[in-house]
Parts: structure tokens; C-alpha cells; sequence
């Protein structure tokens, strides 16, 4: 019997935990952390980049490799100028922004409200800490912050100003952002005073310049979204790939934000990556695509075994100004549902907007309707990141075990787990090493796999599974007698002696795509 701990605990700590342990076993590291970190930018480690090369396959495979009408494409972040005048993003893709006279310092106004709030929040965890020394081994937090007036106060307060916040800028009512900053007393954390500018509109997209002068250089952004490297791609694919709609074009690569509130660990970056896939379709037949693709994705979340309560449709009320219909999967993160994939019946607002700006025909030739037209868009758009931390995520777990022990395991889906089998040689001696060397030549060219010889054959089980490696191998003194291994399985922890040459086929049927995707 096993018992898990980890639902027990607030979510906050666990999430804490998870962060920890990313760090901890080479999965996610702050960038430039020797200089202190730069905030919302973070580097993947040797498990990270593993687990998200095969997030990535596992999409790209579902997605392309499995639909003869869907190709992919690999565009350059940097773009022409127009493209993202076109798209709307130099218009309409802003945050709003904020200076205090005194200091003339520039601040985001959403960012000063939200560091109002951290205080509020740092004041709550105060008083959790006390309660906590009160209380001793008695003390339960969540019982504690759902009854304590003084912390239902706090979080009343903290909620009144996340609504007023969040009404003032979707409807761009700046003067109200600027008032809930003065009621709220918020003071430049330089100068002290309270002294603001107005609050104004600031762009999400990084600019910068290419060319070597001041004269001949132009301006450029980085990307906001991979998309709209695939719409003004949209004929050189059609044509040259020969597709007929309706057909789908799909990429993988990295976005860029400036933005506001980015906390929360990989979930909200300044630089991300994106899984996107445009699907282009008659005019008026959109609907019926957009609900197709709602399904396919839901279910592609799905057959990856992480809880079908974990997941959720929100569709959208207000929609976006090129969208007649738009929704996001969420999913269960230790901070709540939050989004991680969006599905958008995008029309023809691109397609136009850039054949508009180019002055160049974006249309297709539909021989069976015998006529020409810019064919509408449904697109996919899933966060790398954002997957790959609900798989972190929900993979995390500390168990009692039933000799007392306790263990951290990343139950993470076979197919998806960095490290398939470790090879472990019981002892370095008798033979046992080379037969272990054997075994691993003969599965890392289809399998990663990790050869390991140090420290007690317990402790490297605890390694592997902190890793979330569902096999471990171990070679002993049976082995070189009848050619049989321990194969032990991370999740049950069961051990099984397989031959040999049976470990292959073993492996490969646990961690095979097709199982999954079927
Ligand atoms: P949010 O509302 O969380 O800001 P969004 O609606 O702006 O997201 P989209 O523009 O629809 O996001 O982008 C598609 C996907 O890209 C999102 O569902 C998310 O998974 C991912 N994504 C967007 N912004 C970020 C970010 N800053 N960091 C990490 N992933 C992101």
C-alpha cells in the first residue's frame, strides 16, 4: 500500500516543491542564474530538454505525421515590419504603463497594483507563520485562511482589487487604473511619492533593429505568436505541398512577451514556445472544423492519462477582434485551472489583412466549387511550456511506502519521460558492468537511457524515480547465468525478472506513440 501525501499539503508548497525539484534534477533552471536571474526567462536541463523534445514529437506526430493534410513549417522569428501591422499586433497588442514624475521612472501600472497585492499576500503568509508557531503540529492552513478574520479581510481586499483591475483594463478604461493606483496609495518604490503620469498604452512585442547603421537599419520585432509566420506562408505551402483545403500547416517555435505579470514559474514567460496549427477551411465551414479540432485536442490531452477531471473547456464571451468562436482547454495546475492550449475560429481577418498590406493575392482555386477565395482559419495554439508543466506537474508526488519510507516519484507518462530504463549493474565487479554496457548498446539507440554504477542499488531506484524513469534494469550474479535481469517498474515498484533479449520488445510496447494515440 502506498500513500500519497502530496494532496494534503496546500498548493502553494507543492508547487513550491515542484519548482525545487525541477531545479534539483535538471529539468528547469533560472536563465543567468549566477548573475541573479533574469525574471521570467528560464533554461531546460538535461531532463528538461529531454521531456520537451518529446512534448514536441508527440504533438508534431498527432498533428502532422498522422494527418496526410497537415504540413509543417519552420519560420523565422524575425518578420517584415508589415506583417505585424497587418496582424494587429503594433495596434492592439498593448499593456498599460505608467511614470512617477519625481523619479521618472516607468513602470507597468498592472505590475505596481500587482506588487500592492504581493504585499497584501506577504502580510497573509505572516500571519500563517505565527499561526503556525502558535499552533505547532495542530496547525492547518487551510483551515486557518478559510476562518481567521483578520486573513479573510486581507483576501477580501486583495480580490476587490484584482476585479476593479481587471474591469478598468478589459475595457481599456485607463483613468480607472490610474484612480485604483492613487485610492490604493501605490508610491514609486524610488521616489517614495505618489506623483503619476497618466497611464498610457505599452506594446507586449519586443522591438529591435536590424542592420548595422542608424540610417539603413529597420526596425523588427520578436514574434508575439508563430502564426503569422504560417499565414504569409500560406501559398508557398499550398502550392509547393500541392493541398487541397482543407489542409493544415503547423510549427513549433519560440513566441516573445513583454509581459506584465509574469510570475508563476514557466507558466507566463517573456520567451516561450509555441505548438501551433493553422487549419484552413471553406468559408462557412468553420464551425464545423472548430468543433472537430475542440475535440481532437481534448482528447489528445486525454490519452495521455493525466485525469480527465483535469481538464476543461472555457469558452470565450468576448472575443478577440479577428474571432467568431474561441475557446481554451485549461487545466488543473497547482494554482488552480488555468489555460494551456487555446482554440480559435480565427476567419479570414488574417489572410486578408495580409493580402491587404502586401498588395499580394492570398487566395485558393477550390476546383470543385469552381471558384477562388481566402479560405477562413481554425487554429490549435498550445503553450510548450505550459505542457510541459502540467506534466511536471501532475507527475509530482511524495509517497509513504509501507516500510515507513517515503519517496519523490515523477509518475510521468512513459511515452513522455526523459529517461526510458536505467541500466544498473548490482556491483562494478564479476562481469556485471560489461553485461550491463551490452544491454545499454543494445536499447539507447531506440531508447534514452542511463548507465548508473554508484551508490546503493536503493538509492539509485530513489534516483530514478525523483528522474521519472519508468525502468530500471539491474544486472546481478543471475544475470550471467541465465541472461535474466530485475526489471522493476517505477510506479508499482514491482520487480519481474525478464531475459535479456526480451527488453526491448518490453520497452518499446510501454512507450510506443501509437499506444497512446490510438
Ligand atoms: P494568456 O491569457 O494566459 O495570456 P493568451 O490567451 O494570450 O494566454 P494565446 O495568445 O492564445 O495565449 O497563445 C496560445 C498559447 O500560448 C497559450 O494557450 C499558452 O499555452 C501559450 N502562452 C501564451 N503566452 C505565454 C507566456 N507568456 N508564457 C508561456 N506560454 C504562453
Amino acid at each position: 500500500m502506498i500513500y500519497y501525501f502530496c494532496g494534503m499539503a496546500n498548493y502553494e508548497d507543492i508547487f513550491k516543491k515542484v519548482v525545487a525539484h525541477a531545479k534539483e534534477y535538471g529539468y528547469v533552471f533560472q536563465s543567468s542564474e549566477i548573475y541573479d536571474g533574469l525574471s521570467a526567462a528560464y533554461d531546460y536541463g538535461p531532463n528538461g530538454v529531454e521531456l520537451k523534445n518529446n512534448i514536441k514529437n508527440y504533438w508534431w506526430k498527432s498533428m502532422v505525421n498522422m494527418h496526410e493534410n497537415i504540413v509543417g513549417l519552420d519560420a523565422a522569428i524575425f518578420m517584415h515590419p508589415t506583417s505585424w501591422k497587418a496582424s494587429g499586433h503594433i495596434d492592439a497588442f498593448n499593456d498599460p504603463l505608467i511614470d512617477n514624475k519625481n523619479s521618472k521612472k516607468r513602470y507597468r501600472a498592472d505590475v505596481l497594483i500587482e506588487d500592492h497585492i504581493a504585499k497584501i499576500e506577504a502580510k497573509i503568509e505572516k500571519d500563517c507563520v505565527k499561526a503556525a508557531k502558535r499552533f505547532g503540529d495542530n496547525f492547518n492552513r487551510e483551515e486557518f485562511v478559510s476562518t481567521n478574520e483578520r486573513v479573510i479581510e486581507r483576501q477580501k481586499k486583495i480580490d476587490e482589487i484584482i476585479e476593479k483591475m481587471k474591469i478598468s483594463l478589459s475595457s481599456g478604461n485607463l483613468e480607472n487604473v490610474k484612480s485604483l493606483i492613487e485610492n490604493l496609495d501605490i508610491k514609486c518604490p524610488v521616489s517614495g511619492t505618489n506623483n503619476w503620469t497618466d497611464v498610457r498604452q505599452f506594446n507586449l512585442m519586443f522591438k529591435t533593429q536590424m542592420g548595422a547603421t542608424v540610417d539603413t537599419s529597420s526596425d523588427l520585432y520578436l514574434r508575439p505568436e508563430t502564426a503569422q509566420g504560417i499565414f504569409v506562408n500560406f501559398l508557398n505551402v499550398q502550392k509547393t505541398a500541392r493541398m487541397k483545403v482543407p489542409f493544415g500547416i503547423a510549427q513549433i517555435g519560440k513566441a516573445f512577451r513583454n509581459e506584465i505579470v509574469a510570475r508563476q514559474f514557466i507558466f507566463r514567460m517573456r520567451e516561450f514556445e509555441q505548438m501551433e496549427m493553422q487549419f484552413f477551411v471553406r468559408p462557412g465551414e468553420e464551425m464545423k472544423w472548430y468543433n472537430y479540432w475542440k475535440e481532437f485536442r481534448m482528447n489528445w490531452h486525454q490519452s495521455l492519462g493525466m485525469g480527465k477531471d483535469n481538464y476543461r473547456f472555457h469558452n470565450h464571451e468576448t472575443l478577440a477582434h479577428y474571432a467568431n468562436a474561441a475557446t481554451d482547454i485549461e487545466f488543473k495546475f497547482p494554482f488552480g485551472f488555468k489555460e494551456l492550449e487555446g482554440i480559435h475560429s480565427r476567419t479570414d481577418f488574417d489572410l486578408k489583412a495580409h493580402q491587404e498590406h502586401s498588395g499580394k493575392k492570398l487566395q485558393y482555386f477550390d476546383p470543385e466549387l469552381n471558384k477562388s477565395y481566402v479560405p477562413y482559419v481554425v487554429e490549435t495554439s498550445i503553450g510548450l511550456d505550459r505542457m510541459f508543466l502540467t506534466v511536471l506537474s501532475h507527475s509530482f508526488l511524495e509517497e509513504k511506502l509501507e516500510n515507513g519510507e517515503s519517496r519523490v516519484v515523477l509518475k510521468i507518462p512513459a511515452v513522455l519521460a526523459p529517461v526510458k530504463a536505467a541500466i544498473l549493474p548490482l556491483t562494478k565487479k564479476d562481469g556485471m558492468p560489461e553485461k550491463a554496457r551490452d544491454i545499454m548498446k543494445m536499447l539507447q539507440i531506440d531508447f534514452n537511457c542511463q548507465y548508473e554504477d554508484k551508490d546503493s542499488i536503493g538509492k539509485r531506484y530513489r534516483r530514478q524515480d525523483a528522474i521519472g524513469t519508468p525502468f530500471c534494469i539491474t544486472i546481478d550474479h543471475q544475470t550471467l547465468e541465465d541472461n535474466t535481469v530485475t526489471l522493476r517498474d517505477r510506479d508499482s515498484m514491482s520487480q519481474e525478472r525478464v531475459l535479456v533479449e526480451k527488453l526491448h520488445s518490453f520497452i518499446s510496447e510501454k512507450v510506443n506513440i501509437a499506444k497512446y494515440l490510438d
